[in-house]
């Protein structure tokens, strides 16, 4: 889990499952290697119904009887191939209902690439989810093509700016200028928006100083497994908490 720490709240408020593969022999194989090859042979299906599975076991087990916490989410990346099944709220909600986890507590993540495969049936699938209480979050924005498009297209709940922006954001003047503006439209738009791949004390400043909602990058933590994260969350209460006294 990676936490997505909260600029406005001092705090950690949703995490990103974000699986691994360990093998005896090969040791551990990144997920931009399987899951590509996950998406072509078909088993990116059960590897998701293993993170969903997982993601609502640790909610039940650490969050739902812990709200001090303060974690609200967990997002959860899903496949093409997944959204191109009809019976894909029926292949989710069963999860959430055998743990007890409110529908509001995962945040399914789609990047362009895949709302784009079967446009009008991904919009029925965020209008169905929408009804139940979960949302969509847009993974990778400026990542693709026509980004804004998606934005009149699609009803996103919250929107996830790309690491390779975040960086040419630092980097380029003119991309600078650019991102500022994807920035305005999204607060305009009353999304919450959350910056990827931010790794210094420097850039998190400059993006609260623009108003941005969350951060999610190594400067406030790696993917850590949840016995890890869960201590790391812990942490940064404490420090907030003495933040707050002096
Ligand atoms: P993603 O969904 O965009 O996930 C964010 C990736 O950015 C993660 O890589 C994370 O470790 C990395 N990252 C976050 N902050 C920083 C930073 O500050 N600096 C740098 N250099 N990297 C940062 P990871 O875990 O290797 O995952 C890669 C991709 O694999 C994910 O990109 C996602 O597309 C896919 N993936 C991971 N887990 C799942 C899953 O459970 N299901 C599906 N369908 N795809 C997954
Ligand atoms: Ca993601
Ligand atoms: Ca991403």
């Amino acid at each position: 889990y990676q936490p997505i720490y909260s600029l406005k709240e001092k705090c950690v408020v949703s995490l990103e499952a974000l699986v691994r593969l360990k093998d005896e022999k090969l040791g551990a194989i990144p997920p931009d290697e399987f899951i590509p090859l996950a998406e072509q042979n078909g088993t990116i299906t059960q590897i998701s119904e293993i993170v969903l599975e997982e993601c609502c076991r640790f909610l039940a087990k650490h969050v739902l009887s812990n709200p001090s916490l303060g974690i609200r989410t967990i997002h959860v990346n899903i496949a093409a191939a997944q959204c191109l099944n009809r019976n894909l709220k029926e292949s989710i909600l069963p999860v959430l209902e055998r743990y007890h986890v409110p529908t509001h507590m995962i945040t399914l993540e789609l990047t362009e690439r895949t709302a784009i495969e079967a446009p009008k049936l991904m919009l029925w699938h965020m209008q169905e989810f929408g009804k139940i209480g979960m949302g969509f979050a847009m993974d990778d924005y400026g990542n693709g093509n026509s980004n804004c498009s998606y934005l009149i297209r699609f009803p996103f709940r919250e929107i996830k700016i790309d690491k390779d922006m975040t960086w040419s954001y630092f980097e380029n003047p003119t991309a600078k200028i650019v991102i500022e503006n994807e920035i305005k439209t999204i607060q305009k738009l009353g999304l919450p928006l959350i910056m990827e791949g931010v790794e210094k004390k420097e850039q998190s400043d400059a993006l609260e100083a623009l108003g941005v909602d969350m951060i999610q990058g190594y400067y406030y933590g790696k993917p850590m497994p949840e016995t890890e994260c869960l201590r790391y969350i812990r942490r940064m209460h404490f420090a907030k908490e003495e933040y707050g006294k002096s």
